[in-house]
């Protein structure tokens, strides 16, 4: 096995601490400074893999978009670990594939590809749409695996990522007894759910969500793959307008400069803005005094290609 200084590594360097917003108080969660490469929500979700011993493992075999936050931490957990990352993606877009070309690139995909992560192009076959196309690919990828090879689905959603959140949950637990914090509620915005639905299964306070990536129906859907007794599942939070995953919006962009400016702390722009916005839409529908905690995720190296985007648009 390679050798990792674990300690430097995980899970102690996740402070809780308390910020002003909009004149109310929150405790923050800091898991977006776990580590540079391999930190916030999906460093949590794969600990797991950094921990144990797979003598077997040479190579992860991880799917999704070219974009995600999980390639980037797939590419930072193999070089950590000394494996070879193969991620299959639909398709690299163009423009994407000219800006590595001419060294303009930022953000996941080219994160990933400093870390050496191979990504692979899945041709599309005849009659397929695009996204059943990977889907089917990766079905019969993760049915034919040789020894070394370990397959990841998409997002890390799977019953592994557990060890890390309930490592999260007991973190929380012990912040909570420090900053003398009775009944807290905890915030996370969610994709495909593993996080919330772990953490409360781990946790003795309420868990509220929101979903970013489809409805949430969709995420109910994710929550019974890993949790089927209902009554443990976080409470959903609705925002009046419903919002598109990856797309931009000037409410998103607002609320995460208003954040920057009155905390200074940089969140994410794909999960965090709903997260925030369904969070105070449900404060000021409940007027609760109850302590909040949110738990700030990581995945800012996305921002390096979400930003440029929002400033053309909105300057
Ligand atoms: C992946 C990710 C999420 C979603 O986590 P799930 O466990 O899939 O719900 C939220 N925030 C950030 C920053 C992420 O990278």
């Amino acid at each position: 096995m390679n050798k990792l200084d674990k300690n430097k590594l995980l899970l102690s360097h996740s402070p809780m601490q308390k910020i002003q917003f909009q004149g109310r108080d929150f405790y923050l969660k800091r898991d977006d400074l776990l580590h540079p490469q391999f930190s916030g929500n999906k460093a949590r979700k794969f600990a797991y893999l950094l921990e144990a011993e797979l003598p077997e493992v040479k190579t992860l075999i991880g799917h999704g978009s070219v974009q995600a936050n999980s390639l980037y931490s797939l590419a930072a957990l193999a070089k950590l670990r000394g494996w070879q990352l193969d991620y299959y993606v639909q398709r690299i877009p163009p423009f994407l594939k000219q800006a590595v070309a001419t060294q303009t690139a930022k953000g996941n995909y080219q994160a990933a590809l400093k870390l050496g992560a191979n990504i692979v192009e899945v041709k599309l076959s005849k009659g397929q749409n695009k996204e059943q196309n990977l889907d089917d690919y990766m079905r019969a990828k993760s049915h034919s695996l040789a020894e070394h090879e370990l397959f990841i689905p998409e997002g890390g959603r799977c019953a592994l990522a557990e060890q890390g959140i309930a490592q999260l949950a007991s973190e929380i637990i012990s912040d909570c007894q420090k900053h003398a914090l009775n009944h807290p509620i905890i915030m996370l915005p969610s994709g495909t759910g593993t996080t919330a639905v772990f953490l409360q299964k781990h946790l003795p306070y309420e868990v509220l969500t929101c979903a970013c990536v489809g409805d949430a129906s969709y995420l109910e859907k994710q929550f019974a793959e890993l949790q089927s007794d209902k009554t443990l599942w976080p409470r959903i939070l609705n925002t009046e307008k419903k919002y598109h995953f990856g797309k931009l919006y000037g409410e998103f962009y607002k609320i995460w400069q208003e954040l920057l400016e009155q905390t200074k702390i940089e969140f994410e722009l794909l999960y965090d803005p709903l997260g925030w916005l369904s969070l105070l839409t449900y404060l000021q529908q409940t007027n609760t005094q109850q302590d909040i905690i949110y738990i700030h995720q990581g995945g800012l190296v996305g921002n390096q290609s979400m930003l440029p985007r929002y400033r053309r648009k909105w300057g």
